[in-house]
């Protein structure tokens, strides 16, 4: 069966590989799902595995299949699965459990264990393949109707995780009502985001650098936000036109402008963290008037990343109520679709080198 394979550890090594064919009974207790998988989204994280930032094979391989945003269709269970059946859709969440409390209690998206199980990611094979198998816990069904966004069930796995942790964490505030957001970036994420902060009825305003009119801006426009080009318009000019933000979520993979996020944050306000950086940047910044501010104000910083089965569902909950508050926006992010598994080099050429691509996603089947 043919994977797309990079050899951790050896920067550009991404190749085709010749992986084993899964079975349902791989997985024990008659609890396995197979899936033919249909789409599979890639992002930056993809890409710094295959610059060798991080990223490790399972035990016993020398490769790590990677692919960690998956999208396909059940094609046979076992006979203790209850709620799957062949036809379905499905998207399967990322993480393994680990030992830690959290893990046992299916938090392995915050688990205390430095050493975490990601397939696709680390120590554990990806999707970018044409089967994958899995235990039923981890599949997550993906509406018929859906059927034109399922691949992006993972990045708006992401994007719920972190906007609900925000709120569990302001509850500390006990009348919370934010009004006003800022999302940091246009990527996926900052523009799934975007919908979602949108769909709680709050004004959102999305910054990135590129000039308007552009697809970002438009897909922005889509959701009844409002987009803002850095180039034109500085964040400080912003908030003098607006008022400063309740809620920041920061999105642009850039360390820089998530610590400059500190210095924009309204009163009893909450930043989210949710960029992943792999480089040694350092920066300086005003860390006495950040931390008055921060302590007069009761401001809280609150990071996230990953998402267990819950969070997938509340994704593809808000990915449904989005098509129906603003039908056929959501697709526009699908900008940059792959044909087939052997066209890995093109995939990771558009990852590296193309700056308009808001996603590249592999049509692997169907
Ligand atoms: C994935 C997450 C994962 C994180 C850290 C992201 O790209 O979407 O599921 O937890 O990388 O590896
Ligand atoms: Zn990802």
């Amino acid at each position: 069966m043919k994977a797309v394979a990079v050899i951790p550890g050896r920067p550009n090594s991404v190749h085709l590989a010749d992986a084993p064919v899964p079975k349902v009974t791989d997985i024990p207790n008659g609890r396995g799902v197979l899936v033919k998988v249909l789409q599979i989204g890639v992002d930056a994280t993809d890409r710094e595995i295959n610059e060798a930032l991080y990223g490790n094979p399972p035990p016993g391989f020398e490769y790590l299949i990677i692919g960690h945003e998956s999208f396909g269709e059940v094609v046979e269970v076992g006979p203790n699965v209850r709620d799957l059946k062949a036809g379905d859709l499905v998207s399967c969440t990322v993480r393994r459990p680990g030992g830690s409390i959290y893990d046992q209690i299916g938090r392995n998206d915050i688990t205390s264990e430095e050493t975490y199980y990601e397939r696709g990611i680390n120590l554990l094979h990806g999707y970018l393949t044409e089967l994958f198998v899995d235990d039923c816990e981890y599949m997550v069904k993906v509406p018929l109707k859906l059927k034109h966004l399922g691949v992006l069930s993972e990045p708006a796995s992401v994007c719920a995780k972190a906007i609900e942790q925000a709120y569990l964490a302001q509850q500390r505030l006990q009348v919370w009502q934010p009004r006003r957001a800022f999302v940091l970036g246009a990527g996926q994420i900052g523009l799934l985001a975007t919908m979602m902060l949108r769909l709680r009825g709050l004004e959102v305003f999305t910054l990135a650098r590129g000039a308007a009119p552009n697809l970002k801006a438009k897909i922005t426009a889509g959701y009844g936000a409002t987009y803002v080009s850095t180039a034109t318009t500085s964040v400080h000019d912003l908030i003098k036109q607006v008022g400063k933000p309740d809620i920041v979520f920061e999105c642009t993979g850039n360390s820089e402008i998530a610590f400059k996020a500190m210095e924009i944050l309204g009163l009893n306000g909450v930043l989210i963290w949710t960029s992943i950086t792999g480089g040694k940047k350092e920066i300086t910044i005003p860390a006495d008037q950040i931390n008055l501010h921060w302590v007069l104000g009761n401001k809280l910083l609150v990071s996230s990343v990953n998402g267990n089965r819950r969070h997938f569902e509340l994704g593809i909950s808000a990915l449904a109520h989005g098509e129906l508050a603003y039908p056929s926006v959501t697709e526009q992010i699908l900008t940059h679709p792959v044909a087939g598994l052997h066209q890995y080099s093109e995939m990771m050429r558009l990852l590296v080198e193309d700056k308009d691509a808001l996603k590249v996603f592999v049509n692997v089947a169907g």
